[in-house]
């Protein structure tokens, strides 16, 4: 029997998960990536992943907590599928291998997070998503699931309403390339890179997947939900992860003076902090009475990141924070089997919303998220019809695009337009927002869309040019600020993350 084909766009921790689970269900797997699969948000996650597994918690309590947290904008039957599913993920990870740390009767330890009422997120000491993800890719290698990396989304083949099979920049060449399929997977990531420095992600985490999906047809959600963590380092954006405040940091202020409940909900302690910041003050997370020891054995990598790139060392200092933009709640609209309103097209990880984060994500659970809903996409995409393979589209639209960008004359410099896109959404659409900020953002991001003809890519190299791929990613940016606005804006009170004074 023939193979179903399966695209997998995305080789973070959904991605991977997803061509694990599809290719021993039998398909047929490739993976594209806009970079190498060991490189992602995943690999940055550090506190841990939940899952309720001992006897101080219940799953019952982990579906309290995370629709508590999410204010009555999650799905609850989404948010108990993920909960109950959560000690099996867990399971699973170990098994494949993901070394976990253990505590002294050698169970897999766990960490109090924010606004969890028990200690409940495994972690792996401070490196939790790049154990996870560097376990998944070996077990992808160990399983033979194909990678094309450096391939760029940039459209997807949709034939009377249904996916066929994706477009791609291929970053070597700069040529176009076309991959068919009979079921599509998007796992590429969220869209808090489009924040530039005012947030933990990497610059180029910019909604691709996200505004490829929603110019072809699929639908958007809550992409006014942006979580901002309170604790990234003052001046890199580097994550100073929730671990380091469960394991009892204190949040002070220029009095060195605690104001807050350091383990509250992530949206409160952000305007908690933000509102010190406003009256001029600095803020700083100290973790300096847990003792050196204690910070080598549970923190090693914030110590490391706090030295590296604030010249602090936290055992004997203060590290000065702010928040900024973490995590994006929002993302591509999908059924509760993960399915698009594109026919063959599925989501999984950050880029999708599945109802279980609603306002305000729980740490530790947007891991779990990937594990429970990358797997639901792999079962449901090998469902999909698996005959007709089309043949090569003609891609004469998408080349002419790509030549279009070329564009020797360009008198503004989009590089000088990304950091004020960057700076208007921290300073507009962040966290505190007004009608009156919004509908400025909004008049910004439109002027700003009228100059891209003025703009364009001076290098004409095609080998690995750049600039064409940050062209790209700006442009994506420009779209989804612009939808991120109109969804904030269409949401006149305030709602967890979504704060507007
Ligand atoms: C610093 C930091 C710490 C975190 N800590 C935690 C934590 O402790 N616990 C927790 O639960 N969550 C944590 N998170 C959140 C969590 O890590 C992410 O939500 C999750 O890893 C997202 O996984 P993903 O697979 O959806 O996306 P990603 O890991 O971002 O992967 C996206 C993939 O898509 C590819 N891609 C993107 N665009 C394109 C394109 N146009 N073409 C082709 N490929 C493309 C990328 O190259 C990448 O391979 C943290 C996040 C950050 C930034």
């Amino acid at each position: 029997m023939q193979n179903s084909k399966i695209i997998i766009v995305g080789a973070g921790g959904a991605g991977l998960v997803a061509a694990i689970k599809a290719k021993e269900l039998g398909a047929s797997v490739t993976v594209l990536c806009k970079q190498r699969p060991t490189n992602s948000q995943t690999c940055m996650a550090q506190g841990g992943i939940n899952a309720a597994i001992n006897s101080a918690d219940s799953v019952e309590l982990h579906i309290q907590d995370t629709l508590k947290s999410a204010l009555g904008k999650a799905d609850s039957k989404m948010v108990e599928l993920m909960c109950r599913a959560a000690p099996e993920a867990i399971e699973w990870l170990d098994k494949i291998g993901v070394p976990f740390s253990r505590d002294s009767s050698n169970t897999i330890a766990q960490r109090m997070l924010g606004g969890a009422s028990a200690a409940r997120a495994c972690y792996a000491q401070d490196y939790t998503g790049l154990k996870i993800l560097h376990t998944l890719y070996d077990q992808c290698l160990r399983v033979g699931v194909e990678f094309v990396c450096e391939q760029m989304l940039i459209d997807l083949i949709v034939e009377d309403g249904i996916c066929r099979g994706v477009v791609t920049l291929d970053i070597r060449t700069s040529s176009l390339q076309q991959f068919h399929s009979n079921a599509t997977i998007l796992a590429t990531g969220g869209y808090c890179g489009l924040y530039g420095e005012y947030s933990t992600n990497a610059s180029n985490t910019t909604g691709d997947g996200i505004a490829v999906a929603l110019r072809s047809g699929a639908m958007s959600d809550g992409l006014e939900f942006v979580q901002f963590h309170p604790t990234a380092l003052k001046n890199s954006s580097v994550l100073i992860s929730e671990s380091a405040r469960g394991e009892g940091g204190y949040l002070l202020d220029s009095n060195m003076k605690r104001f807050t409940d350091e383990l509250d909900a992530r949206d409160k302690v952000a305007r908690a902090i933000y509102d010190k910041m406003i009256d001029g003050e600095d803020v700083y997370l100290d973790i300096t009475h847990l003792g050196e020891d204690f910070i080598d054995k549970h923190l090693p990598q914030e110590r490391k990141l706090s030295k590296l790139y604030e010249n602090i060392d936290p055992v004997d200092k203060p590290m000065p924070i702010r928040p900024v933009a973490h995590y994006s709640m929002g993302g591509i609209q999908c059924d509760n089997q993960t399915q698009t309103a594109i026919t063959a097209l599925f989501v999984a990880g950050e880029c999708a919303n599945h109802k279980v984060h609603g306002a305000n994500r729980l740490g530790g659970n947007s891991l779990l998220e990937l594990v429970v809903f990358a797997t639901i996409a792999a079962e449901n995409a090998l469902k999909a019809p698996i005959s007709q393979i089309t043949s090569d589209i003609d891609l004469t639209n998408n080349k002419e695009f790509i030549d279009s960008l070329f564009n020797e004359n360009a008198t503004i410099n989009f590089y000088h337009e990304r950091r004020l896109l960057n700076s208007t959404m921290y300073s507009h659409v962040g966290i505190k927002r007004s009608k009156t900020k919004l509908t400025e953002a909004l008049k910004i991001v439109e002027q700003m869309s009228q100059r891209v003809e003025q703009m364009g890519v001076l290098d004409t190299n095609k080998t690995y040019n750049t600039e064409l791929v940050e062209f790209l990613e700006f442009l994506n940016s420009l779209y989804l600020s612009r939808q991120i606005i109109q969804a904030a804006l269409k949401r006149e009170s305030s709602c967890g993350a979504h704060y507007m004074e």
